[in-house]
């Protein structure tokens, strides 16, 4: 790992949280309640700043999920942590990632989501959607913004634990 550079600036990266809310909003409305589920730990930042612009009524969850350890590819593996959830049956639902690369950790959390809690609508909202990397079908609903190979970090992204931190997002040249 050699310099940090910025990737998208914490002004720029405001605007497009604003845009994703903007969108949630839109689909969902205003009325019905959309319970918010934080993947942990990475999605803790996003999702603090996406949910102040929302205009329905909110509650949040939070489920804590791991693939990558210590290294900066993904294991394969999904380690569920925490799962503990609510009934969510006939509730709108919205999963609130990180970052999206193979997709196996939303694809693997989506099937839990819709085939044991069965909610009225599952949507997934991602800051960051890694396209190149994906091995499955899974597409985010809502997503920040697009990033090709790069490791990034910060707003809640972190190398071995450290720099979820930044008010911005960076990458390692
Ligand atoms: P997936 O299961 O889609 O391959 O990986 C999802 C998880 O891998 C994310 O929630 C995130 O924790 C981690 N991840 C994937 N790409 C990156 C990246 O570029 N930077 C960081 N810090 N984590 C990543």
């Amino acid at each position: 790992m050699k310099d940090l550079k910025v990737l998208i600036s914490e002004e720029e990266l405001n605007k497009k949280i604003k845009n994703v809310a903007d969108k949630i909003n839109a689909y969902f409305g205003e009325n019905e309640e959309l319970t918010v589920i934080c993947v942990l730990k990475g999605a803790i930042m996003f999702c603090t700043h996406l949910v102040k612009y929302l205009k329905m009524p909110v509650k949040i969850e939070c489920v804590r999920l791991s693939s990558y350890g210590a290294d900066t590819k993904s294991s394969g593996k999904i380690k569920a942590l925490d799962l503990t959830l609510p009934p969510l049956e006939d509730k709108n639902v919205l999963v609130v990632e990180d970052i999206i690369d193979t997709g196996l950790t939303i694809k693997f959390l989506k099937d839990y989501i819709e085939t044991t809690l069965k909610p009225k609508k599952l949507k997934i909202a991602t800051m960051a959607n890694k396209k190149m990397a994906r091995i499955n079908e899974v597409q985010p609903d809502f997503y920040g913004f697009e990033v090709d190979d790069k490791f990034i970090v910060g707003f809640g992204l972190d190398y071995d634990e450290i720099y979820r931190n930044l008010p911005y997002i960076g990458y390692f040249e």
